[in-house]
């Protein structure tokens, strides 16, 4: 594989600081898992693409997975659990959320908690937030170091953190500082909007961003809509692709820049939908595993305006939200295009930010939607595990089920090979080889 030198570096570095920010001392470390135990008998899907295993054994020790197959051995005096008849795949990952649903003026800390511990409860164990506002950054970083491997949180998906997107930057200057500024902040990413309106930053301006960012060992991640953009992005080194692609056809110049350096790329396709979908109400307004956190929590407001007749009345007349349509339809295109050739693709949602994009259940929604774009289930269930691991730079340690890796599992009652829509078939959810309680269902 060709890979521009600047790039090689960044992953030698970038290594390094995956080990530097989620290896904890011994002292601080505590034992996630109550000893060995092993999950038994269920069908196995390792979010590799492999063929699932059926009547595999999951064996979890320390918070860790020790072993997995059909023959896996499990150890004298490990506990064990019946999984026979249900489907154990890694813990989901969003690889483009955020932690802004939660409006209350209640602390940065209890805010962003409850929000994390919104997205473990649908299955969602790992966030990757790309775009975070200045003043909430020092608490996100503290769960950030909180919700490595071997810290002690396991009752929320570990989180990922990018500060505010940064746009509109005038010069190479203050491109540089603004990276080496979130780099002190020890950011885990560099997330960058360049939208196609008159006040970008230019390809020079975004270049001496990104080179920045990578002399520090920091990856980036960009916003972004036309061809023309994400072009000259991958012209000058951009790791991550945020949005679809979506005013024309991807061409083959650009397919293979992706393909060359690796770069992950992020559909979204919820967020466009929630552009235009309130001009009515939507299905799953009806949907129990929506509706259970109506109650008490920021869904239930957001609804309300949601279902509002004039707000929808609003929706149906505005010209950007109805031209959305169209944009996804070409984004539904070139995800199938670049699927097929062999792009990795990333499960993102883009939930927490805007109104109506519903953190944790919107996950399953993009998981269908890539379905219905053409992906086959397995390959939508690699974007939302390995694909999505990678694009949050956390692959050495999360999102498929081997030997050594973080024991985050999501366990099902149905099969979602057979149906994507049986992600939603929840029997439980493990963070670090420890179920989660389930919290805030109906009541
Ligand atoms: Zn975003």
């Amino acid at each position: 594989m060709i890979r521009r030198s600047t790039r090689f570096a960044t992953i030698l570095v970038g290594i390094g600081l995956v080990w530097a920010r989620f290896a904890c001392p011994p002292s601080q470390a505590q034992a996630p898992g109550a000893g060995t135990f092993a999950l038994t008998g269920a069908r196995v899907i390792d979010g590799t693409g492999a063929a699932p295993m059926e009547g595999a054994t999951i064996v979890v020790s320390d918070g860790r997975i020790q072993a997995v197959g059909r023959n896996a051995t499990i150890p004298a005096g490990a506990t064990r659990i019946d999984m026979a008849g249900k489907t154990i795949m890694p813990g989901l990952i969003n690889a483009h959320g955020h932690l802004g649903a939660d409006t209350s003026k209640r602390p940065a800390r209890e805010r962003l908690t409850a929000q994390l511990r919104m997205y473990a409860d649908y299955g969602i164990t790992t966030v990757q937030v790309l775009g975070l506002p200045l003043d909430d950054v020092p608490d996100g970083i503290k769960l950030r170091d909180e919700s490595r491997p071997g810290g002690a949180a396991t009752d929320r998906a570990r989180v990922l953190i990018a500060a505010a997107s940064l746009r509109n930057l005038k010069t190479e200057q203050e491109a540089r500082d603004w990276a080496n500024k979130y780099a002190d902040m020890k950011v885990d990413i560099i997330k960058m909007h360049i939208t196609g309106g008159p006040m970008d930053m230019t390809p020079a301006v975004y270049g001496a961003l990104i080179d920045q960012a990578h002399k520090r060992g920091t990856r980036t991640a960009a916003h972004l809509f036309y061809l023309r953009d994400a072009k000259g992005l991958l012209e000058k080194g951009i790791d991550v692709i945020a949005h679809s692609i979506r005013d024309q056809p991807v061409d083959q110049a650009t397919i293979a820049a992706i393909k060359a350096r690796d770069v992950e790329y992020i559909p979204t396709l919820t967020r466009d939908i929630a552009t235009f979908i309130y001009e009515g109400t939507p299905p799953y307004f009806n949907d129990p595993f929506f509706s259970r956190h109506i109650p008490g929590s920021y869904y239930r407001d957001e609804m309300a305006k949601m279902k509002d007749p004039a707000n929808q009345e609003k929706i149906k007349k505005d010209q950007a939200a109805q031209s959305i349509k169209q944009a996804l339809a070409q984004g539904r295109k070139n995800l199938k295009t670049l699927s097929d050739a062999g792009v990795t693709i990333a499960l993102g949602t883009d939930t927490g930010t805007n109104e109506g994009q519903w953190q944790g259940y919107f996950e399953h929604i993009e998981l269908e939607e890539m379905v219905k774009s053409g992906m086959t289930p397995m390959q939508a269930l690699v974007a939302g595990t390995m694909g999505a691991a990678k694009a949050a730079n956390i692959q050495q340690q999360l999102g498929t089920i081997a030997a050594g890796k973080q024991a985050d599992l999501l366990v099902l009652n149905a099969n979602p090979l057979t149906d994507i829509k049986n992600t939603r078939q929840i029997h439980s959810v493990w963070i670090a080889g420890r179920r989660l309680a389930t919290v805030n269902a109906t009541n």
